[in-house]
């Protein structure tokens, strides 16, 4: 059931595009550090964002936490069609421990970023945050594409039963991080480096009250960088930030995203 239910809302996100404020994040270089389960910023170009709540693009073993082979996530070449600007899941999905999800800090970078005023740039209509800087911050353990399993492994398209790992034999399950559960280490630390090492973050759509992403934009300010951040309404982030600008990603980021 649960396993069907998430294979439900892959379809969805599916057929959501990435918003302008995606597409802005993308066109700079610099780190993603995100909290959605979407893969909006990955369509919208961004490599390798870091997933601190997982993905539901990468699902892994229940048991021996194999990732899953991609093939277990057929594409259907086709779905999402035009449409652009589909609005709904882009922004606000939801994280999966209940947290409004949404914030992207971006961070823009000594290194790669280079940008002049700074702005790394972040974006992500729901809970992102990017990090300029560290060149390529590599991918994380979310960003799993089939390494193991077998073929036959594969539930096959539609299927709503969950496929099995093709080391152990166990349920693979989808690659959130659900309610309780701790956010993937190699996730968090791969951010807490980039964002103690940003000359910028870009904060965005973040509550700022679900730790530890919320602490990821404070470690850029405790180490002398400069945190932006975006959010229609005042969070508990704003000391930390030098400006705060209020609006919806889509419509902020755009603007100062060179
Ligand atoms: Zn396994």
């Amino acid at each position: 059931m649960v396993w069907g239910w998430y294979e439900w809302r892959r379809e969805l996100v599916e057929r959501v595009h990435p918003n302008a404020g995606h597409e802005a994040v993308a066109r700079r270089e610099c780190t993603v550090i995100t909290q959605n389960v979407d893969d909006l910023h990955e369509r919208a170009g961004s490599k390798d964002p870091i997933h601190l709540h997982g993905s539901l693009f990468a699902p892994r073993c229940s048991a021996c936490g194999e990732a899953a082979p991609r093939s277990l996530n057929a594409e259907k070449s086709g779905v999402g069609g035009v449409g652009k600007g589909a609005v709904g899941i882009a922004g606000g999905t939801k994280a999966e421990n209940g947290s409004p999800m949404g914030s992207a800090a971006a961070a823009g970078g000594a290194a790669g970023a280079g940008g002049a005023a700074g702005a790394g740039s972040a974006a992500g209509a729901g809970g992102t945050a990017v990090a300029g800087g560290a060149a390529g911050a590599g991918g994380v353990a979310a960003s799993a594409v089939g390494r193991a399993g077998s073929p036959s492994a594969a539930g096959g398209e539609g299927s709503r039963t969950p496929p099995v790992c093709g080391y152990c034999g166990a349920a693979v399950r989808p690659g959130v991080v659900w309610f309780g559960e701790a956010l993937p280490v190699a996730a968090l630390e791969e951010a807490v480096t980039a964002a103690a090492n940003a000359d910028v973050l870009i904060t965005v759509g973040t509550s700022g009250v679900v730790y530890p992403a919320a602490e990821i934009p404070q470690v850029t300010a405790k180490m002398g960088g400069a945190v932006i951040q975006v959010n229609p309404q005042p969070t508990p982030l704003d000391p930390f930030c030098v400006v705060n600008l209020r609006g919806p990603a889509a419509e902020v980021l755009p603007r100062i995203i060179s």
